[in-house]
């Protein structure tokens, strides 16, 4: 039992605190810590509510400013913890791998590191900051894995199972499609600030063996996706196009975000209007405002929409490449349920699948499965355990391809 951290107390690491209280018996004492430490408290209360704690277990909060690696160095040391799963906001990634490193304890995160001053960071993203960090995890001997939520995260596995099936790869198409609804007239899924950060700058997917960039909402396909069917997603830019064109780059690698007209037509409207800016203005009574800061205030908080969110979301790697110098095909997906993530854990499906993989992971590297010693992303890791592991805590992948659509299991 190697004791659990949790850094955020936001829609994913609500999960996080769900599923990890679901394996306690073998995860030992769970401890979270975020900024507002109500915000913790909350989670854990709601793991009480549902009973979730598998075995009788410590389950603590506690106040953290993640920025500061002292302060997370000395909370590991105090709780004992030997797992952080760090869920807080992309600003606090670099502090908490660093005191991860100097406590030699393990690390994971869900997404890349943010410079708060920046508008957005361009490619090469684990470049720009946590694989500065790889001959630091080395020498300490600690195990880093990046990106572990969904997308990136799983994903990144997807692509892997392909790689064992193919001789070579050519093509990677991530799409990621939320065919639900909130009920709601308008409204992010995360953080209006972070969600449209994402998609305010230049889009960069990997093609003929370098980057590319186009506009945001220029380049539109319909993906024909199981479950959900025909739907319109959009090339984004997304942390894994970098890791998985660094493994395969020979292949292009894109991301697609599905976005229905209403989302584009506001966003489109939002942005033109300046209302997306970071920049201060002046109203005329003489009140500084940061417009973006304004639409977060007025638009509903992401949190408050899981009860009524219904329907389910697709993600899925389709992989072309070649075996035996026959061209193959393949779609390797998980359709998640909003209503059903809501019951077990009490949030939407986009944070559920966000934050079981960590816990997946947390358990591999308990089990030394996947206690490698090194910083990895997702793909450097045997995908098997994984996939096997998620097939059994509520994230089950299929596989479609010539042979027809049926669970993998490897
Ligand atoms: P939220 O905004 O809901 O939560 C972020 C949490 O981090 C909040 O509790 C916030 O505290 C806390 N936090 C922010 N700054 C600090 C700090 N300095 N010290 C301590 N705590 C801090 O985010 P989500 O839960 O939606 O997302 C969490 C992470 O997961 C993000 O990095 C996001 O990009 C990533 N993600 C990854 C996905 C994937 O599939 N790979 C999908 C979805 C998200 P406070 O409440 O006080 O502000």
């Amino acid at each position: 039992k190697r004791n659990v951290l949790i850094i955020g107390a936001g829609g994913v690491a609500q999960v996080v605190a769900h599923k990890a209280a679901q394996h306690n018996d073998r995860l030992g004492d769970l401890h979270i810590a975020s900024r507002t430490v109500a915000k913790a408290e909350a989670i854990i209360a709601s793991v009480h509510e549902k009973s979730a704690m598998k075995v009788p277990g410590v389950f603590a909060a506690h106040a953290l400013d993640a920025t500061d690696s002292a302060a997370v160095v000395a909370l590991i040391e105090q709780t004992g913890c030997q797992i952080v799963i760090n869920v807080g906001s992309p600003f606090v990634n670099m502090p908490v791998l660093d005191a991860c490193i100097q406590a030699g304890v393990a690390y994971m995160d869900t997404a890349i590191h943010e410079d708060p001053a920046k508008i957005c960071e361009t490619p090469p993203w684990y470049g720009n900051y946590e694989w500065k960090r790889r001959e630091a995890c080395k020498a300490a001997g600690v195990t880093a894995i990046l990106g572990v939520g969904f997308d990136p995260g799983v994903v990144n596995a997807y692509a892997r199972v392909a790689e064992g099936m193919m001789d070579k790869i050519e093509s990677i198409d991530i799409v990621d499609i939320n065919a639900g609804s909130h009920g709601k007239w308008f409204s992010t899924n995360f953080d209006p600030e972070i969600n449209f950060r994402e998609f305010t700058g230049t889009v960069y997917s990997w093609q003929n063996g370098a980057w590319q960039t186009n506009k945001m909402f220029e380049v539109g396909k319909t993906w024909d996706m199981p479950v959900v069917g025909e739907q319109k997603a959009y090339l984004t830019g997304h942390d894994e196009v970098h890791s998985l064109s660094a493994r395969y780059p020979q292949a292009d690698v894109r991301f697609w975000m599905g976005f229905g007209d209403h989302y584009i037509n506001v966003f489109t409207v939002l942005k033109n209007l300046g209302l997306l800016s970071e920049q201060p203005v002046k109203t005329a009574e003489g009140l500084e405002v940061v417009p973006l800061k304004v639409v977060k205030a007025v638009l509903p908080d992401p949190a408050s929409l899981a009860p009524n969110y219904t329907g389910k979301t697709c993600i899925g790697d389709f992989v072309k490449g070649t075996k035996d110098g026959q061209p193959v095909e393949v779609l390797i997906y998980n359709v998640a349920d909003h209503k059903d993530a809501y019951n077990e854990v009490g949030s939407q499906g986009i944070s559920y699948t966000a934050g079981v993989p960590p816990v997946a992971a947390a358990l591999l590297i308990a089990d030394g499965v996947w206690d490698v010693g090194a910083m990895a992303n997702v793909e450097d890791l045997d995908p098997a355990p994984f996939i096997n592991l998620l097939n059994t805590i509520g994230l089950p992948t299929r596989i479609k391809d010539a042979a027809g659509d049926r669970l993998l299991e490897l």
